[in-house]
């Protein structure tokens, strides 16, 4: 079954490492966003009852509770298996967690990043642990048990010492699904701009090597096993049957419908994406053009590798597959990266940091 992206690239402030097209914006934008997003969901002709919902893109923890109830009643399927809302820290009350459950909303994915002070100084990030931990109370009182934090690797000025602090908050908060992500440096963001020009602002001058960073990953990986969060997915880690059933729907290479400025479908043969600038999304929709600015045909039997192979679980080829990339499934077998059983193909331990490499090989091989 299918599932359903509703992006709102609307946040409080642009933290310095996000790569996001979210940030902020006008406020009577913002306004007409909304009332574009609902016009969008409103003309599309269900295929399917979807299955999954995910709110993301920026932060729908700002959307006001009768505008959230308003465009979550334009789709179909509530209650959803799993609908999950992004929260930023900061943004979480009783009153409002309450809404959002009653609502259809069943997972809260809080945007920490960090639980030390003086990274989240350098993110331009306001909490703190403490308010996490009382926001996780709240999400729990109002009956949201499924939670997952993101964290950031790679952050200036980050430690040893204080990635394994980031870790003991996972630990005492007893969350069931954690995300790492690898810092990543590009002209996207404030950080990286900074970075990538030699300055110091941002923290740019204090950024851990890459050694450094696959140490906190491998540590995370140790760490979050021993809490009973096993590693599903490169970046995912969940106690079972806490996986993220949306975002399955991705590496597994099931159908999804995006919907909001940058979202993205794919219906199994085509992939398409929306305007990227809320503005411009916003423009097409009130003058009554589609919002989708990019179609492409999916290529599904290079796709199951290079997405699929991010999953613990692997991928299973068919005899055209094993063909096909005869060569380059020998290679890294031989290499130690990946592992054949004969009917299952998974990345080791080792592949899993090299998989950039490793997914290269798979696309038009
Ligand atoms: S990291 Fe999240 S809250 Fe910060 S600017 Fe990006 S989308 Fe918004």
């Amino acid at each position: 079954m299918a599932g359903v992206y509703l992006s709102y690239p609307f946040c409080s402030q642009k933290c310095n490492y996000c790569n996001f097209r979210s940030g902020v914006f006008a406020r009577e934008l913002e306004r007409r966003y909304v009332e574009a997003l609902c016009t969008e969901v409103r003309s599309y002709a269900w295929p399917w009852t979807p299955e999954t919902l995910y709110l993301g893109g920026g932060s729908p923890c700002r959307m006001e509770a009768k505008t959230l109830a308003r465009l979550l009643a334009l789709v179909p399927g509530c209650p959803w298996l799993e609908a999950t809302l992004e929260a930023a820290p900061g943004s979480v009350t009783l009153e409002k967690a309450k809404q959002w459950r009653e609502m259809g909303i069943n997972r809260v994915s809080l945007g920490v990043q960090s639980f030390v002070a003086a990274e989240l100084a350098q993110t331009g990030r306001k909490h703190t642990a403490e308010l996490v931990a009382r926001e996780v109370e709240l999400l729990r009182r109002a009956g949201i048990e499924n939670l997952n934090v993101d964290l950031i690797a790679g952050l200036p000025g980050q430690t040893a010492a204080s990635w394994s602090e980031s870790l003991d908050w996972i630990a005492r908060l007893g969350v069931p699904h954690v995300s790492v992500y690898m810092l990543e440096i590009d002209e996207d963001s404030r950080l990286g701009r900074e970075v990538l020009r030699g300055g110091a602002r941002y923290g740019a001058h204090e950024m851990p090597d890459e050694e450094a960073v696959v140490a906190f990953y491998e540590t995370a990986v140790e760490r979050l096993g021993t809490l009973g969060l096993r590693r599903y997915e490169i970046s995912n880690f969940a106690r079972p049957g806490f996986e993220s059933r949306h975002n399955l729907k991705y590496w597994r290479l099931e159908p999804y419908v995006g919907f909001g400025a940058d979202a993205h479908s794919f219906d199994g043969r085509t992939r398409r994406r929306n305007a990227e600038h809320p503005a411009e999304y916003v423009a097409r929709i009130e003058g009554g053009l589609s919002p989708c600015v990019e179609e492409s045909p999916a290529v599904p039997e290079e796709e199951r590798y290079y997405v699929g192979l991010r999953l613990l679980e692997g991928v299973r080829p068919d005899a055209g597959g094993r063909r096909r990339f005869q060569a380059v499934i020998r290679r890294f077998s031989e290499a130690g990266l990946l592992e054949d059983d004969g009917e299952r193909l998974r990345l080791t331990p080792r592949g899993i940091l090299l998989s950039n490499e490793i997914f290269q090989e798979f696309i038009g091989a």
